[in-house]
């Protein structure tokens, strides 16, 4: 049951995420959260450290593809400027956004990682498809009010995870 929540990476934020790190570990997809993973949550645009981020991981030949459970409205309005194809009102944790993601890009699940925020959404979506998944950091430290729920769960995943697997680290 743990297994669920269990990412397969541990790294700070998005932005050290290495194209190399990616090429090493087969992955030529990033299906990618959006809030506070990207950007935070209650900002309106991406920031310059994404845009480089983003040109590095293109050169490389990696797509990056946004699946948020926000609406359609505010993951464009926050991407555009980045032409990042999107999936909106994913329903993380359920694996309708990243099954959609994988059957309209023609993606393979063993060449694909989730990259998100949060373990009760993005990680065990994730899970659930058999996709490889990496949990990052949020990049500010407070949440969006329904988040603030999830927070408290995982706190106390979070120290049972830790138990059961205390190889678990931050890269
Ligand atoms: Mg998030």
């Amino acid at each position: 049951m743990l297994s669920k929540f269990k990412p397969t990476w541990m790294i700070e934020s998005i932005f050290s995420i290495t194209p190399q790190f990616l090429l090493e570990n087969h992955i030529n997809c990033v299906l990618t959260d959006l809030d506070n993973t990207l950007i935070p949550w209650n900002s309106k645009k991406g920031s310059e450290e994404l845009r480089s981020w983003l040109h590095e991981t293109h050169k490389y030949g990696v797509k990056v593809i946004v699946v948020s459970n926000n609406s359609h409205r505010r993951i464009h309005k926050a991407v555009k400027d980045y032409q990042l194809p999107i999936v909106p009102r994913a329903m993380k944790p359920l694996t309708i956004g990243i099954r959609h993601a994988i059957k309209e890009f023609g993606l393979k699940k063993q060449n694909t990682v989730m990259v998100g925020d949060q373990l009760l959404t993005d990680v065990v979506a994730a899970n659930s498809c058999q996709v490889r998944s990496i949990l990052v950091k949020p990049l500010v430290n407070n949440d969006a009010w329904n988040t603030t729920i999830n927070r408290m769960m995982e706190k106390v995943i979070w120290n049972k995870l830790i138990k059961k697997y205390p190889n678990l680290h931050w890269e």
